[in-house]
């Protein structure tokens, strides 16, 4: 067995769907980056390339590469998790929480879970994913971004 850890921050932007676990929030704004910025399926990229020792999802897919601007994460998700599974590894355990003050992610959490659990070919059992807020504290609690971490195990 493996762990690994990722952890992701995008801030927010006017003007940008708001993307998270591969889902579409509706919500006043988006997350700014060089890809749809998906902070959560990000992080999920982290965790999986940490477990099997790939290297991160910079290394992967370079922000210095025009192939990468706006990029669906989901796409990069299913790449990083191919590499993972040529490995050798599988996907047994995933656990993320996301952080973020507004907008709140209750109503949207089934639809993430099975987004990701769909984009990784596992049992919807395998993937836990939980929101909380930071009480109002740091860029996460006055509603600068949102900031996801994950916990993964591989076998
Ligand atoms: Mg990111």
């Amino acid at each position: 067995m493996r762990i690994g850890q990722g952890i992701d921050s995008h801030a927010f932007a006017d003007g940008r769907p708001l993307m998270l676990g591969g889902v579409a929030i509706p919500y006043a704004r988006g997350l700014a980056g060089h890809s749809d910025a998906d902070a959560l399926l990000h992080a999920i990229i982290d965790a999986l390339l940490g477990a099997a020792a790939l290297g991160d999802i910079g290394g992967m897919f370079p922000s210095s590469d025009p192939q990468w601007a706006n990029a669906d994460s989901r796409d990069l998700l299913r790449k990083a998790y191919e590499r993972v599974r040529a490995a050798g590894h599988r996907l047994t355990s995933l656990d993320a929480t996301v952080v973020a003050q507004e907008p709140k992610l209750a109503p949207h959490i089934g639809a993430m879970r099975e987004a990701v659990a769909a984009l990784l070919n596992v049992d919807l059992g395998v993937v836990s994913i939980k929101a909380t807020t930071s009480d109002g504290l740091g860029f996460t609690g006055r509603g600068e971004g949102i900031a996801a971490l994950v916990v993964v195990l591989l076998e």
